[in-house]
């Protein structure tokens, strides 16, 4: 029997406002589809929480025994500086200020996000779409939704009719909005406005002269608009009606409003059975984005290299840090925090270490069941990894009490709990135990220590031409020294 088979997975969906049964729409498989990253700069460690929500969610529905067909998309044209509909193309924009071929542009960040996600351990989607590669299927759905009568074209423009639409179906159920009140709350229209309605939004936009991102299209040269991608890319590889949607919070307005929108306009019903949205990941108390500059980068954090921080930290513990908060719930990034996490990490890997050459008894007094099923309780429960991490350290007690000789455990008991253990610890919220964030591993790392201790005495004793040679001779193989008030800490390049 498949383990989804034993408990019943709940998932909070973002449409009904609650936590329901999952039931897939073919048994046994899973279609899921997370917006991806607009690739005009670095990925911030904001970005990478949306992204790593939702590779523990496939990573623990693999784990259920679903077959998870996961698309994860590459926004590479349409998605506009204001986010609305006016203004440039973020990466013609990008590629206008740096001097490069948009697809450079395009290039560059995408070998970015995917290096940062390889760092954090992150599963590959079965699928990684762009929405470049995708220009035919999305003006189909345009000619679809003008022939339904829910979208008109203006001199070259194509757009997405919302009063009507909303006279047979919703628009803002996802987000709880009401077209009447936004209407009363926009600016009204001005005359060179093309749209009928502020809330209407863009399929297609004529381009410019000077935008040089650009396809024929029957309406004239133009690009598609930024919420059209994801319906193309959802429908060609997850079909009319799929199984999972995710995205950060802010995009469920109205990125995701307007999928909806697209979908039931020319499909006629509901594209998504359970959309799920991930909270988001602040610094200061304020959210961590592109756009203010109230953002930390990955690389700054593997290698201590920012004012907020007096370390470096390794991916395996900034990632069991984001995993130590619900997905739903926003936290907030610190020196503080992450030094507690790396605290409660090591002392999970520590546990993992010691279970590892534990003696076994005859008999045992951890009993392995009622603990396994609350960790299955808490995943199901609409993933919560801080409660399952909350149990991993009971383990943690019990296996150092089992240490100290205060406790004892079978060897059968022990295999268990060691499979058990490593299912959750790094196929579920794909932890790592080897790599630190310096790049070293565990001997290297103690190798240095050692160094930086002998460095230290030389520098006590005055004895600056050998603490000197410690620290060149590191630097020329590719081990930096970083004096700081704590201490002395290393990055490997
Ligand atoms: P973008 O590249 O701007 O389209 O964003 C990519 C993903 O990152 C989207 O799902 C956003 O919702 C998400 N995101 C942006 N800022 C944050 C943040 N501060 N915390 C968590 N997720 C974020
Ligand atoms: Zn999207």
């Amino acid at each position: 029997m498949p383990l989804y088979d034993i408990q019943p997975l709940k998932i909070y969906n973002s449409l009904s406002g609650k936590k329901e049964v999952f039931e897939p729409l073919n048994e046994g498989h899973v279609g899921m589809y997370v917006c991806g990253p607009t690739v005009y700069s670095n990925v911030h460690l904001g970005n990478c929480r949306t992204f790593m929500s939702f590779d523990m969610i496939f990573r623990y529905l693999r784990h259920l025994g679903y077959k998870v067909r996961y698309v994860r998309n590459i926004t590479d044209a349409g998605h506009l500086v204001d986010d609305a509909d006016d203004g440039e193309d973020k990466i013609a924009k990008r590629a206008r200020l740096e001097q490069l071929e948009p697809m450079e542009v395009v290039q560059r960040y995408t070998v970015d996000f995917h290096n940062i996600l390889e760092k954090f351990n992150f599963l590959p989607p079965s699928i990684e779409p762009t929405a470049t590669g995708h220009i035919i299927e999305q003006m189909e759905i345009i000619k679809d939704i003008l022939q339904k009568g829910y979208g008109y074209e203006v001199n070259g423009s194509v757009y997405f009719d919302v009063v009507k639409f909303n006279e047979t179906f919703q628009y803002g159920k996802l987000s709880g909005r009401k077209l009447e009140d936004m209407i009363a709350n926009t600016r009204e229209l001005t005359a060179q406005d093309e749209k009928k309605s502020p809330q209407d939004f863009a399929l297609w936009k004529k381009a410019e002269p000077q935008h040089i991102m650009r396809w024929p299209s029957p309406w004239g040269d133009g690009f598609p608009g930024w919420h059209l991608e994801c319906t193309a890319m959802s429908t060609k590889y997850l079909g009319e009606t799929f199984d999972i949607h995710g995205g950060g919070m802010d995009l469920k307005f109205p990125h995701h409003e307007c999928e909806i929108a697209q979908a039931e306009a020319s499909f006629g019903h509901s594209p998504v059975r359970y959309w799920m949205h991930a909270n988001m990941l602040t610094m200061n108390g304020k959210k961590m984005a592109k756009s203010t500059g109230n953002n930390i980068l990955p690389g700054e954090i593997f290698t201590g290299e920012n004012n907020i921080l007096s370390k470096p930290f390794s991916p395996s513990v900034v990632r069991f840090f984001m995993m130590q908060a619900h997905y739903t719930s926003i936290l907030d990034l610190s020196n503080d925090a992450l030094l507690a996490s790396e605290k409660g990490f090591h002392r999970l890997m520590e546990a993992l270490d010691t279970l590892e050459v534990l003696e076994t008894g005859r008999k045992s007094d951890f009993d392995l069941e009622p603990w396994k099923r609350q960790c299955y309780e808490a995943m199901n429960d609409d993933f919560n990894t801080p409660v399952l991490i909350a149990n991993l350290f009971e383990a943690v007690k019990r296996i150092n009490l089992i240490k100290e000789g205060k406790e004892s455990i079978s060897q059968s008991d022990k295999l268990e709990l060691t499979q058990t253990l490593n299912a959750f610890v790094f196929e579920v919220l794909g932890l790592e135990q080897q790599k630190e964030g310096n790049g070293a591993s565990n001997k290297l790392s103690g190798v240095v220590e050692l160094l930086i201790a002998l460095r230290d005495e030389a520098r006590a004793n005055k004895d600056f031409p050998t603490s000197d040679k410690i620290r060149d001779q590191l630097a020329i193989l590719g081990i930096q020294l970083k004096d700081g008030k704590e201490g002395t800490t290393f990055s490997v390049s």
